[in-house]
């Protein structure tokens, strides 16, 4: 499954807030939400469908051998 294209941003933004709070206190949602109105609807798609995707996939550019 394939996410809809206005999940990556929710994660970005998501992951970005935590250099500011590192646990998700009310602190944390409002930073989000300043950036992200409506990052609920995308919080819950990602709750009912993230264990459903599928996240393997080839590297956009090849990984040295290590
Ligand atoms: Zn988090």
């Amino acid at each position: 499954m394939m996410a809809p294209p206005t999940i990556p941003d929710y994660i970005v933004v998501h992951e970005l807030c935590h250099f500011h709070h590192v646990d998700h206190t009310d602190a944390f949602w409002n930073e989000v939400n300043k950036i992200l109105p409506n990052y609920r609807e995308r919080n819950e798609w990602l709750r009912k469908n993230g264990a459903a995707m599928d996240v393997r996939r080839k590297p956009l550019i090849p990984l040295p051998a290590v």
